[in-house]
């Protein structure tokens, strides 16, 4: 490969094709530290409108220090994984209280922050601070799988390490952040999953186009097996109002809000499972009373089938004790916008105000 060749094409190419996206119009340490959290695990056109929310509400480090975990994860509502946002809360009370506010530009630093791993330490420092630090992620990983033909396995310590030493080597000094952009936007949009190799500035350097290894390249590990879960729950319904509760800290999703309910156990129906939820859950006695919709959801390496129903009081009312959550009560159903569920759960609150059986309980009367 011509190192000097190849970097040339690439940020050519980059000049030209660039996505006009609002963190790079000016990319300073905060915004490109909201926006590449974000971007982890999501395509960059849909972080767009969760950037610009973001950015409206908490606009600099202090804002963010200061603002609520609840607010901050209504914000990150739909993006998951929101461990990301709780680590950003974190790592802004570290940047406030020991940083003055102000984002260091050592790597070491920006690495020691919570929630910063390698690759956005890397990021940050080279787009914001203009530093050659080599920014390695798995768009990056695929493109020099196939421009190097590496036949170990991608996501190897010893094929990162060979990327990270590559990318390093090619950095040029004066434009660092549009080399690390430029790379990322190249495995986004030409060197992708169905790379577009008649349209790739770097053609000329791919040695595997060259050997006729695309299609082989990266490789990949064997996929781990999935595991199908059966849930039940329950959305009770009481004077106007509807029952939610706020998931434990040590739980799966803490801190997000979510209607009661549970997996199903050997021999229960659907029904029976919500009943027996509520009762472990808030010690009240409920009856599923309509059959609202069967949703189907992924999360890592699970695939959820969830089983939904409207229920009522099975003895006219009843007071929530909270075993498992934080907190919980009955809020007005036009008000459960304002809170931060998974994504099951939102589903099924979308569904449900669709859904013309449930037009008054989400009418405003
Ligand atoms: S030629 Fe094809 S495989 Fe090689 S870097 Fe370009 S898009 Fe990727």
């Amino acid at each position: 490969m011509d190192g000097i060749l190849f970097t040339q094409q690439l940020l050519d190419w980059y000049d030209a094709n660039r996505r006009d996206l609002p963190w790079r119009r000016a990319p300073e340490p905060y915004a490109v530290w909201v926006s590449e959290i974000m971007a982890q695990q999501t395509q960059m056109d849909r972080v767009v409108g969760y950037f610009e929310r973001w950015m409206e509400r908490f606009p600099d480090i202090h804002a963010l220090a200061r603002a609520h975990e609840e607010d901050v994860l209504k914000l990150w509502e739909g993006l998951g994984y929101y461990s990301r946002a709780r680590n950003m809360l974190k790592a802004a009370s570290v940047l406030a209280v020991d940083h003055d506010g102000v984002f260091p530009s050592d790597p070491a630093a920006i690495r020691s922050l919570p929630g910063v791993g390698e690759y956005t330490a890397g990021a940050i420092a080279s787009i914001a601070f203009g530093l050659p630090e080599p920014a390695v992620d798995a768009n990056v990983l695929r493109v020099f799988a196939r421009v190097l033909d590496l036949d170990q396995p991608v996501r190897s310590g010893e094929t990162r390490a060979v990327v990270a030493e590559t990318v390093r080597s090619l950095m040029p000094d004066d434009r660092a952040g549009d080399f690390t952009q430029a790379l990322m936007e190249l495995g986004a949009l030409v060197c992708s999953k169905n790379p577009r190799c008649g349209d790739c500035p770097v053609s000329g350097q791919c040695a595997a186009l060259s050997a006729d290894t695309v299609s082989r390249r990266p490789v990949l590990p064997v996929p781990g097996k999935t595991t199908r879960i059966n849930m039940a729950t329950g959305v009770l319904v009481h004077e106007g109002r509807v029952l939610i509760q706020k998931r434990l800290p040590d739980d799966v999703w803490p801190g997000l809000w979510e209607f009661p309910g549970g997996g199903i156990e050997q021999g229960e129906t659907p029904e029976q499972t919500v009943a027996r939820e509520y009762m472990e859950e808030v010690e009240l006695a409920v009856e599923p009373v309509e059959d609202i919709t069967t949703l189907t959801y992924a999360y890592t390496r699970y695939r959820v089938t969830m089983h939904c129903f409207l229920c009522r009081f099975a003895d006219g009312s009843g007071e929530p004790v909270f075993n498992e959550a934080v907190t919980g009560g009955f809020v007005p159903p036009q008000d459960l916008s304002g809170y931060a569920f998974p994504s099951g759960h939102r589903r099924l609150i979308q569904f449900m105000k669709a859904d013309s059986r449930f037009a008054d309980l989400f009418s405003d009367s």
